[in-house]
């Protein structure tokens, strides 16, 4: 493909208007929106009346009547649109980390008598943190058993109380089947908790029409939430009533405000809130949602594959480097929106990259990596980034002493 190629691709893309709506600095190409995505220009605005207005005029009114309280579930409705679930069955609260615990810790509520949380090595760290202090806290009644990614299925057995996947990998990109794998868990009577951390305004998925019981992700990847922005859970209706949240706090009881000295918790997915809601979070995150979601799932996705396809494509006939080489799949139906490419100087190829205005990341020991956020990126953008890789390796650009000073976050 040539770059005119690409440039017309670009006049052909349903979704190139949605460019204009975020707040991207010229000279930059931004390969990293599955890290931290962009602004919408809506944000600001919208933080700007939250700030001003609501908290400013409104005072602690506004969790009335600039309807605050409910926020969580209003935002996490639209989530829910977006991952195949229904409005009732999704809320915003809390990192990805704390809402894994609680809905981890959950399962083991549904599973009573079972003692086992199966996930895979190599999934991402906070995950496995999670699980490690939530087994860590209980002691005898849970135990973590994690097994490489094609031992997993036959490892669920008749002790599993929940399997515990990241939809997609962080780093290899590597898409699970998750139909297939929440059907294998069931079979053997174990929960299924989905982390769709790399899923969500990504790639379409359908919880509900795969029986999934669990499900946490954050905001502020493809959701273009904001730093920090608040994460989502999941749980089906049908395991509201009886999921208990290992913490307890007054925005999930079921009357906040009688004031009670007891807990009792709300039989709805309020019962896995714990405290007080992000607003300005919120807020920010509800923007970058409302944007999301005038854009058709269905071509979020292909664009998505097609953008990572053509970076593949692009490297691999440009760059003749040996100790390049691609991690995870190679087939799109099998793989995220990233892509990731091993290679022994991968931090310094990653900041000889920034230093022409391409921003990717690296992931420890040897990944850089490149997002394809559909929304923003165009095919012409894509194809410019993976000749400027080309060109680096070629030339060996990354060989510089200051591409090789580690900042803090990589
Ligand atoms: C980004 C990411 C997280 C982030 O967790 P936080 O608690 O929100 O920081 C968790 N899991 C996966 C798989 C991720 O990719």
């Amino acid at each position: 493909m040539t770059r005119e190629d690409a440039q017309g691709l670009d006049l052909a893309d349903p979704l190139a208007r949605f460019r204009d709506a975020f707040d991207l600095p010229s000279g930059v190409i931004y390969l990293d929106g599955n890290s931290l995505g962009p602004p919408p220009l809506s944000a600001h605005e919208r933080l700007e009346r939250v700030s001003r207005r609501e908290w400013g005029e409104g005072l602690v009114r506004s969790w009335n009547s600039a309807h605050w309280i409910e926020a969580p579930q209003r935002v996490g409705g639209k989530i829910a649109r977006l991952i195949g679930a229904q409005a009732n069955e999704v809320a915003v609260a809390d990192a990805t980390s704390v809402n894994l615990f609680k809905l981890a810790a959950g399962a083991l509520s549904l599973r009573p008598g079972r003692t086992t949380i199966l996930s895979e090595t190599g999934n991402f760290p906070t995950d496995l943190y999670a699980l490690q202090g939530l087994v860590a806290l209980l002691g005898d009644r849970a135990r973590l058993k994690t097994v490489a990614p094609e031992d997993l299925v036959a490892a669920i057995d008749a002790d599993t109380a929940v399997v515990v996947l990241t939809h997609i990998h962080y780093k290899s990109a590597r898409r699970w089947d998750l139909p297939a794998l929440t059907a294998a868990a069931h079979a053997k009577g174990a929960l299924m908790l989905w982390d769709l951390c790399h899923t969500a305004g990504a790639v379409a998925v359908d919880l509900n029409a795969a029986q999934a019981d669990l499900a946490v992700g954050c905001g502020y990847k493809y959701l273009n939430g904001g730093p920090g922005a608040p994460a989502f859970l999941f749980v089906a209706e049908c395991h509201q009533a009886a999921i208990v949240s290992p913490l307890w706090g007054w925005m999930g009881h079921a009357e906040p405000f009688a004031f009670e000295d007891g807990y009792r918790p709300a039989s709805d997915i309020r019962g896995l809130i714990t405290g007080t809601p992000p607003i300005l979070g919120l807020a920010a995150l509800e923007a970058g949602l409302d944007l999301q979601l005038e854009a058709d799932p269905a071509l979020v996705e292909a664009k998505g594959l097609a953008l990572a396809n053509l970076f593949i494509a692009r490297v691999e006939a440009a760059a003749a480097d040996p100790a390049l080489g691609l991690a995870g799949p190679r087939d799109a139906a099998a793989r995220g929106l990233h892509v990731s490419f091993t290679h022994p100087e991968g931090y310094a190829i990653v900041q000889a990259m920034m230093a022409r205005g391409i921003v990717g990341d690296f992931r420890a020991p040897d990944i850089a990596r490149f997002g394809f956020s559909p929304l923003f990126l165009s095919y012409a953008e894509v194809w410019d980034a993976a000749r400027a890789l080309a060109d680096i390796l070629a030339a060996r650009a990354w060989d510089r002493p200051e591409f090789r000073v580690r900042a803090a976050v990589t």
